[in-house]
């Protein structure tokens, strides 16, 4: 699938939350944030499947590949948490923080970049 976001993204937002490491298969997602009205799905639709876990927001990816594309609850909430790595290359985000740090896991290290940390 292909979409389009007609606005400017809120800085990088690392997520550590237990949802997102399954999703991720490792420490996490990077998201931006988008007002979900700015977010357009311009080729396959039909391919999108989101599912609601029992804590937190919706979870949106793609049936056949299996990329994770949106949290926060699209399409029905008001901002879109995009996961960067749907976005093309050389998109930059501005530094943001880290979230959920209180879900680190034994096995992960949270880089030392400065970033402010969210419980
Ligand atoms: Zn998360």
């Amino acid at each position: 699938m292909r979409f389009e976001v007609d606005a400017e993204p809120s800085p990088l937002r690392f997520c550590h939350c237990t949802t997102c490491k399954r999703l991720s298969g490792g420490a996490g997602t990077a998201n931006v944030g988008v007002p979900t009205a700015a977010v357009r799905i311009v080729d396959g639709e039909e391919l999108v499947r989101t599912f609601q876990p029992e804590e937190g927001t919706a979870k949106t990816f793609c049936s056949v590949c299996g990329t994770n594309l949106f949290g926060g609850g699209w399409p029905t909430s008001e901002r879109t948490s995009i996961r960067v790595p749907t976005l093309e290359q050389g998109f930059e985000p501005k530094p943001g923080a880290h979230v959920y740090v209180r879900s680190v896991a034994a096995w992960e290290t949270l880089p030392d970049d400065g970033l402010e940390r969210k419980v």
